[in-house]
């Protein structure tokens, strides 16, 4: 991609009222823009670092039996009133009439939708298990939406739906997606805790977040410094300092930390309502055991700007990166074009300034952008290149084949 053609172009001002970081240095670096209070565009670069996000969780969801899908998010009042949430979620819903006086909802999570699907599908135990998942936009109504895009009025969910024939069916799946979760929030390269929460208005009992240790969360966490024992403030008083009640060794400490995936385990509460069952093999009826998975992709997205970022810019990891490479050419535009045109051919993903602006500019926007590596072409490198990553001051001067074999 050549940046002189690059939609919108970087700002050097963050907008007033942005206090996180992630809303400072995304609108800054032209990854998003905001269209009124938690509401934002995803423009072209913070859309690439979304769809690598996607895929990374696409990937572990295929590995657990995940079958990919698509669910509309204009509901009906009807199928909210069968389990009684069109009351009990009022506050997160955006409910309204149509001029014809009929009543609907906008998305703000899909169980009724997948057990209206369920229902309509499932007969007999041979129909089960059932492991599909969705990535889609979610409309909560939160009261005071900041944090740039950690919260929205509207973002971006992957959520997974599980339906089983018995609890333990479902317990062991759950376990299951657990370990692919902690393999995903692994591969965005986060360090994280999963932690005991409760379960809002999806059900009574409790269930598993995974939460990014960030000083900029709205969460706060405690956790044992020496085993995996977590749990979040809002389901216990204050700990800190206490013995670990799992491990009887550690000591429990605390954390700001942001939530970027919960799981739910649902039991019959949706079934019973909803009336799913399916018969065993005996010929008797039962309700279906029901779990929900969600992770916020595009919080996930400032979490990642949170937890890497320096006052010159973002620190992309490789494999969420807009780019592999930002290539830098200091007046060398016949060199630097050979150069992107032999990074094309070999399937690198180049951005190439080719702007004609000072070098200090195209610095300052490179750091800004926080592409994982800077190669720059020069007077100085001669027939080779220099390579400098974005989260070291390391300068090399090596060949443009090396270059390739290390991006690959
Ligand atoms: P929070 O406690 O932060 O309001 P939640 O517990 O209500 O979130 P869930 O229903 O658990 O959210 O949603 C699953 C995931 O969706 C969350 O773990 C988070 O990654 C994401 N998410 C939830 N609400 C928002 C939001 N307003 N903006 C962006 N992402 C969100
Ligand atoms: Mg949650």
């Amino acid at each position: 991609m050549l940046q002189s053609k690059l939609f919108p172009k970087t700002r050097k001002e963050a907008p007033k009222e942005a206090e996180s970081a992630n809303h400072q240095l995304l609108v800054r670096g032209g990854f998003m823009d905001q269209l009124m209070a938690g509401s934002w565009t995803l423009l072209p670069l913070g859309w690439r670092v979304v769809t690598k996000i996607n895929q990374i969780i696409r990937e572990e969801m295929n590995a657990v039996g995940g079958q990919e899908m698509l669910m509309p998010l204009l509901h009906p009042r009807k199928i909210w009133d069968q389990t009684g949430r069109w009351e009990k979620a009022k506050e997160v819903m955006y409910q309204f009439k149509d001029t014809r006086g009929k009543e609907f909802a906008l998305s703000f999570t899909h169980e009724e939708i997948v057990m209206d699907l369920l229902r309509k599908n499932v007969t007999s135990h041979k129909d089960l298990p059932i492991y599909v998942y969705h990535f889609s936009t979610k409309f909560r109504n939160e009261a005071r939406p900041r944090s740039g895009i950690l919260r929205g009025r509207e973002f971006m969910m992957k959520d997974l739906y599980s339906a089983h024939t018995t609890e333990k069916d479902m317990w062991d799946y759950y376990e299951k997606v657990k370990i692919a979760y902690s393999k995903i929030f692994k591969r965005l390269g986060f360090d994280f805790r999963v932690t005991d929460a409760p379960g809002g208005v999806f059900t009574d009992g409790n269930t598993h977040e995974f939460q990014v240790l960030a000083e900029g969360g709205e969460d706060t966490i405690y956790f044992c410094d020496k085993c995996s024992w977590g749990v979040n403030k809002e389901l216990l008083g204050d700990k800190v300092g206490k013995e670990c009640p799992k491990c009887k060794k550690g000591k429990i400490v605390e954390s700001r930390a942001i939530e970027v995936g919960n799981i739910f385990p649902l039991g019959t509460w949706y079934a019973e309502r909803m009336k799913v069952y399916y018969t065993d093999d005996k010929g008797k009826k039962k309700p279906v055991w029901f779990a929900s998975y969600g992770i916020g992709s595009t919080r996930v997205m400032g979490a990642l700007v949170e937890v890497s970022h320096d006052d010159k810019g973002i620190i992309w990891y490789p494999q969420v990166a807009p780019f592999d490479v930002h290539l830098i050419d200091i007046n060398q535009k016949g060199k630097a074009k050979e150069i992107y045109e032999k990074l094309l051919k070999e399937k690198v993903d180049v951005l190439w300034d080719d702007r004609d602006v000072a070098a200090g500019e195209k610095f300052a926007d490179a750091d800004l952008i926080g592409i994982p590596v800077r190669m720059i072409i020069s007077a100085d490198t001669g027939d080779k290149v220099e390579w400098k990553e974005r989260a070291g001051d390391k300068v090399e001067i090596i060949t443009l084949d090396q270059t390739i074999k290390r991006l690959k």
